[in-house]
């Protein structure tokens, strides 16, 4: 257990021992502590706080609404970007269509299929991401989540790849 305010000291102040005194039984492994707000988080027994987007445990994410808009319609820019002919036309043209529609040239740069929808979630909507935990033992595993305050610029990234996707093939 990290405590945060003594990191990198190990004067022994008695009176600081009490401070965690409410979680001082609660194991160590469950979970992590909100980036923004504090709350510990514990996704695996439905306890957390309004800030998580998305938790990551052993690779598999479980994505809340805001997450999965996002990748759904990140997925489908990315599925058509892979299947160009030639991507660096296909760049070129989307570039041009984030400049004319006014979004930001991150939507395509980010638009590659060699990243994951997560990472380049984190990247466009500014979200914190926890510092994860592991769990030990046959069952055990190790992951960590991603929080928001807002979701207004992930609902943006996730408005700006379908106006993308609207404008390069207005068939779908
Ligand atoms: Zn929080």
């Amino acid at each position: 257990m990290v405590a945060g305010n003594d990191a990198g000291f190990d004067d022994d102040d008695d009176d600081d021992d009490d401070a965690e005194a409410g979680r001082a039984d609660a194991p160590d492994d469950d979970g992590e502590s909100c980036p923004l707000c504090g709350y510990f988080n514990a996704p695996a027994a439905g306890d957390t706080c309004n800030h998580l987007r998305a938790w990551v445990w052993d690779d598999v994410v479980e994505g809340s609404p805001v997450y999965d808009e996002f990748a759904a319609a990140w997925s489908d820019f990315s599925e058509l970007a892979s299947n160009a002919e030639d991507v660096a036309e296909f760049a070129d043209n989307a570039l041009g269509l984030a400049e004319s529609l006014s979004l930001p040239d991150a939507l395509v740069a980010y638009g590659h299929w060699e990243n994951a929808p997560l990472d380049v979630f984190v990247e466009l909507s500014g979200a914190a991401v926890g510092e994860g935990w592991t769990v030990s033992g046959p069952l055990g595993g190790s992951g960590y989540c991603v929080y928001l305050e807002s979701d207004e610029r992930a609902d943006a990234a996730t408005d700006g790849y379908r106006a993308l996707l609207a404008a390069i093939d207005p068939g779908r």
